[in-house]
């Protein structure tokens, strides 16, 4: 018996003491409240310790050619985060255990990469994405990419990018959802949702950060990493809305821009920083500097040296320096003098970690390690990437109906240097992606057809150069075709990063291709695959069909033979103007009333000035009408709502997707206003002969009112119009 209680007492003690300890590391404590579990961690760590959770290091080798730097092969074990180069959750296990086990206080590694459109399923890049006008599509195939990341040991994507572009010559165009701030809006919300799932500690979530904050895509000229002139009413109206949208949706983390706003960079500028983000819409994750973000301010002449640069970003609210190494040389003497306080160390610190406790690291730090075979390329995932594929491809043209091919078509020709080829087709940033998972265009043609179409393939030319020697096989082929197939565009690398063009025209060898195929008198289909809107205008009359396939990613092949075919019928509508010329950049939908707006007066004395095609372009196999927009009523007050439907007949012979866009446009107000705005957008199928109701809910206040240069929101009486194809409808708002 005596035994018996002394056992008993003993277990009392043990625990007793177990859960002094959990109270005294309540952080370890996966049940206590996340902000306990921050305040707990924090007040118990040192200045070495908090300055490392602020740093990122590279492990391994930077697969971005514009990004040098070295690479760490001895990571401290209380490093804050990696960019990890590696697919290898065994080694970022290897590396976590390290940190867990090793580190004073066992914090978990936090562990990024450039998960762009897809990790090994890769999927059309993002501006094709959007052009698909199906978030929720595009919300699956983040999903995918966020779990196939997740089990390559991958925490946290430098994804998605929603900066608005406006000038296709900027080769970081492709990466974004186009021109308008809604649709960057709306394809950011549904990519963070993918990402990110319902709860950042899902089993497959991983964190999201947005980028590039704020304003890159206003790159002077076109040209990658420049200044920007962005005055304060369109940072508010075009750069910001996007960010505000995801911030709201949960978004994890941002990444600060290189461009320098009107002479304040990204990466030190209090007001986006602090001001916006922290302040006024209350995000409480961290902020990423871009790679050399940070020390760069020396060169955009903000900062006298490193130091200074330090100061200046982590003071305007970048709370990690990647890469730079800027802030662990440099905190401590810049506390000791003062210039920091330690309330600011302190509440860095929380931001990062509270992203981390939010994903569940402290309590799950390992990757789980399943098979390559079952990590990558599920059935389900390339499902998602075909259709993606396919609905966001763009039938630009098609003259007489020369698509889908017609089964009398025994022959074609399929030409030009993208007919073959596998690695463009996966488009910038997919570094995990493999050019042999790639379904090429003349794969996937020959699957589809099969026997019953005879292909004739000849590459022509490369993509740039002087060599037309492979023009004579090109043009004897096209001769004995029903068809000619003419696969034009652009390397993957001249698109995303670093990647500016002073034109956006082909280079003059694959126009010639086109123009030598032409004269041959057969039909020319164009199939263009590209990062970038492009100047088509010596093409355009040579085709009598242009399909716009963008970088379509694993699943391109047999998507575009669908759409050839006529099984597939095309759905996609550009999400971004294409210019006639490279002399028209700018040329975006949504620009502002010109002062002389009739008589042609201003406009291009030599081209025409309108585009070729706008935003919204794009046709379909089948046709659709569209009736008159009735509107609930004339008249509403401000705290009303107005309806307008429209109905729309598939008045073709197939089946077919209409996106139906709606823009609103306010013709007198205290400011100018762009002559339309894109507010909402609904896709729906329609079965030949079959008439759907759309139907757009104008919510005053969100969708007619504007912004003034500090953000501040005014919603006017008097007259507005909603716009659905191109048909206006008048209504009156009042007080
Ligand atoms: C790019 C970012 C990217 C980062 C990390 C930078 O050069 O601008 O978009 O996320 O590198 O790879």
């Amino acid at each position: 018996m005596k035994s018996f209680l002394s056992l008993i007492s003993i277990l009392l003690v043990a625990q007793l003491l177990v859960s002094a300890q959990t109270k005294n590391t309540v952080y370890k404590d996966k049940n206590a409240p996340i902000e306990a579990r921050i305040k707990d961690l924090v007040s118990k760590m040192n200045l070495d310790e908090k300055i490392l959770q602020l740093n990122q290091y590279t492990y391994g080798i930077n697969t971005n050619v514009n990004n040098i730097g070295d690479e760490i092969k001895d990571t401290p074990a209380g490093i804050g985060s990696l960019i990890y180069f590696s697919a290898d959750p065994v080694l970022r296990n290897t590396i976590q255990k390290k940190a867990m086990e090793e580190s004073r206080l066992g914090i978990p590694i936090l562990f990024g990469f450039d998960v762009i459109h897809g990790f090994r399923t890769v999927y059309p890049i993002s501006l094709a994405q959007a052009c698909s006008w199906n978030p929720g599509l595009v919300t699956e195939a983040a999903t995918v990419a966020a779990k196939e990341a997740k089990l390559s040991g991958i925490d946290w994507t430098f994804s998605p990018m929603i900066d608005v572009a406006r000038d296709p010559r900027w080769g970081r165009v492709a990466e974004g959802y186009g021109e308008d701030p809604y649709t960057n809006a709306v394809f950011g919300v549904a990519t963070v949702n993918g990402y990110q799932g319902k709860k950042l500690s899902d089993t497959y979530s991983i964190a999201a950060c947005l980028k590039h904050f704020v304003g890159y895509g206003k790159s002077e000229g076109g040209r990658d990493y420049r200044y920007s002139d962005i005055s304060n009413q369109s940072l508010w109206e075009t750069y910001l809305p996007p960010y505000e949208a995801c911030v709201k949706a949960g978004a994890a983390t941002l990444m600060s821009s290189f461009n320098d706003i009107s002479g304040v960079p990204g990466s030190a500028n209090p007001y986006t920083l602090t001001e916006i983000l922290k302040k006024r819409w209350k995000h409480d994750g961290f902020v990423v500097s871009d790679w050399n973000a940070i020390e760069q301010l020396i060169a955009q002449g903000v900062a006298i040296d490193r130091k200074e640069a330090g100061y200046k970003a982590f003071v305007s609210g970048v709370e990690m320096d990647m890469k730079d190494n800027i802030y662990v040389e440099n905190f401590k003497q810049l506390i000791a003098e003062k210039k920091i306080p330690m309330s600011n160390i302190d509440d860095a610190v929380s931001r990062v970690l509270r992203v981390k406790f939010r994903l569940g690291l402290f309590d799950k730090p390992y990757s789980d390690v399943v098979p390559e075979a079952s990590r990558y390329l599920s059935p389900e995932s390339k499902v998602i990437a075909r259709k993606l594929a396919s609905e966001s491809m763009v039938l630009l043209k098609n003259e007489g109906n020369t698509l889908p091919l017609s089964t009398a078509i025994k022959q074609v020709a399929l030409v030009g240097p993208m007919a073959a080829d596998k690695a463009n087709l996966l488009g910038a940033w997919s570094y995990n992606g493999k050019e042999s998972d790639v379904e090429s265009i003349s794969e996937g043609l020959e699957k589809e057809f099969g026997q019953s179409l005879k292909i004739n393939i000849a590459k022509g030319c490369d993509f740039d150069g002087r060599d037309e020697s492979g023009f004579a096989e090109a043009v004897a082929l096209a001769q004995k075709s029903d068809v000619v197939l003419v696969c034009i565009g652009e390397k993957k690398e001249w698109s995303g990063e670093n990647a500016s063009r002073s034109t956006i025209a082909l280079p003059a060898i694959q126009e010639k291709l086109v123009q030598e195929l032409q004269k041959t008198g057969k039909p020319i289909v164009l199939i263009l695959s590209n990062g970038r809107p492009l100047e088509l205008v010596r093409l355009e009359p040579l085709a009598n069909a242009i399909i716009e396939i963008w970088q379509p990613g694993v699943c391109g092949g047999s998507a575009l033979a669908g759409i050839l075919s006529g099984k597939i019928n095309p759905s996609g509508k550009l999400a971004i103007t294409f210019p006639l010329t490279t002399g028209q950049i700018p040329t975006y939908y949504n620009m502002r009333q010109s002062a002389r707006p009739s008589g042609g007066q201003g406009n291009y004395q030599d081209i025409s000035t309108e585009p070729l095609y706008w935003l919204g372009h794009g046709l379909s196999y089948t046709t659709f009408n569209y009736g008159e927009p009735k509107p609930s009523a004339t008249k509403i007050k401000k705290s009303e709502k107005l309806t307008v439907e429209v109905e729309v007949t598939n008045s073709g012979k197939v089946s077919g997707t209409e996106t139906v866009l709606w823009y609103i446009s306010d013709p007198a107000c205290s400011i100018s206003r762009p002559m339309k705005e894109l507010k909402y957008f609904e896709k729906k199928e329609l079965a030949a002969g079959a008439k759907v109701t759309f139907k757009f809910v104008i919510v005053p206040n969100r969708d007619l009112s504007y912004v003034d240069s500090d953000g501040k929101r005014f919603l006017e009486a008097g007259d507005y119009y909603v716009i659905v194809n191109n048909q206006k409808v008048k209504f009156e708002i009042i007080e």
